[in-house]
């Protein structure tokens, strides 16, 4: 059985917004509406005089309360070699507790200074050079050359060898040349880039689709989250139960308010799964009037109505 939710009558939702509207700018209601010559009157204003259309469409308000942050996640390590670690930047987040995330500026993830760690070079085995045999002396440390000789009274010509160190590895044999992979540092160096650590915040959100196109979607869903007792609507505890009984409930229906219960229904869905939200209220619908009037002076403008018979609230552009 369907609980059959009434919408206020159209006068009651013009009446109430006449004497809001007068509240905040009577001279603007005496502009628009007056009569040259006669006194003004708020009871000559009427909804049957002013209200050219109307509209019956609902809305679905839910709320959730949203984790913000420590929204990064992952962790990426970086091996550098000793002069690259010295040219970069890092953070240190080392007794400064959990950040505010709105406070924070910059990236989520960031080099962090505490990681920074030596490891010895595997290429070098941290010695900084590498050896290799002796490419002038092929590694025998000795250089050998013919001299010339002429021997005697006929100057016999004979080729004597002639050895001496090796100037290049100083008669070793071996050369050293600077480690490639290190640049002759021993270490490589290497350090993490973490997230930043937020503080996790709780904030309450509410959620609200209307079937009228109207700018007062996020004012209507503020003020909902705030005094949702003061605006009546029915409660569903989910929303196939809501889908199936929500013609019967408004005793109305039109193209809109299908495509709005079945996006807010897809809303909710995706709420249910983001394991940062949860939500926190039932689902409510509301019967929601849209009214089009004309001023006197043909000034357009629009009042919305949301919540039943005996709790609503009204939003106007007048
Ligand atoms: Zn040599
Ligand atoms: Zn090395």
């Amino acid at each position: 059985m369907s609980v059959k939710i009434k919408t206020p009558n159209l006068d009651s939702i013009f009446e109430k917004w006449k004497e809001t509207a007068a509240r905040k700018d009577r001279k603007k209601m005496e502009k628009q509406f007056g009569t040259k010559g006669s006194m003004f009157t708020l009871d000559a204003i009427s909804a049957a005089e002013y209200v050219k259309d109307t509209m019956k469409e609902a809305a679905i308000y839910f709320a959730i309360k949203k984790s913000l942050g420590p929204a990064a996640e992952g962790k990426d390590e970086k091996t550098v070699i000793a002069s690259k670690v010295a040219r970069g930047e890092y953070y240190s987040f080392k007794g400064s507790g959990q950040l505010v995330k709105d406070n924070w500026k910059g990236d989520e993830l960031v080099p962090t200074y505490e990681t920074i760690q030596s490891t010895t070079c595997k290429k070098c085995n941290g010695k900084g050079f590498t050896e290799d045999k002796c490419k002038t002396c092929n590694g025998s440390g000795k250089i050998q050359e013919d001299v010339l000789v002429y021997v005697g009274e006929e100057q016999k010509k004979e080729k004597k060898t002639f050895t001496y160190p090796c100037g290049a590895c100083y008669g070793t044999g071996n050369r050293t040349e600077h480690c490639k992979e290190c640049e002759g540092h021993k270490n490589l160096y290497k350090y993490q880039v973490l997230p930043v650590p937020f503080k996790t915040v709780v904030t309450g959100v509410p959620v609200l689709h209307s079937s009228a196109q109207t700018k007062y979607e996020k004012e209507m869903g503020d003020d909902l989250h705030k005094m949702l007792e003061e605006v009546e609507g029915i409660k569903f505890s989910d929303f196939k139960t809501l889908d199936s009984k929500a013609e019967a409930s408004l005793g109305y229906w039109n193209k809109n308010i299908k495509k709005t219960i079945s996006s807010a229904g897809s809303d909710y869905k995706t709420y249910e799964k983001d394991k940062d939200s949860q939500i926190t209220t039932q689902i409510y619908l509301f019967p929601m009037i849209q009214m089009f009037c004309e001023t006197k002076k043909g000034g357009k403008f629009e009042i919305y109505s949301i919540g039943s018979d005996t709790k609503f609230m009204i939003y106007s552009n007048f």
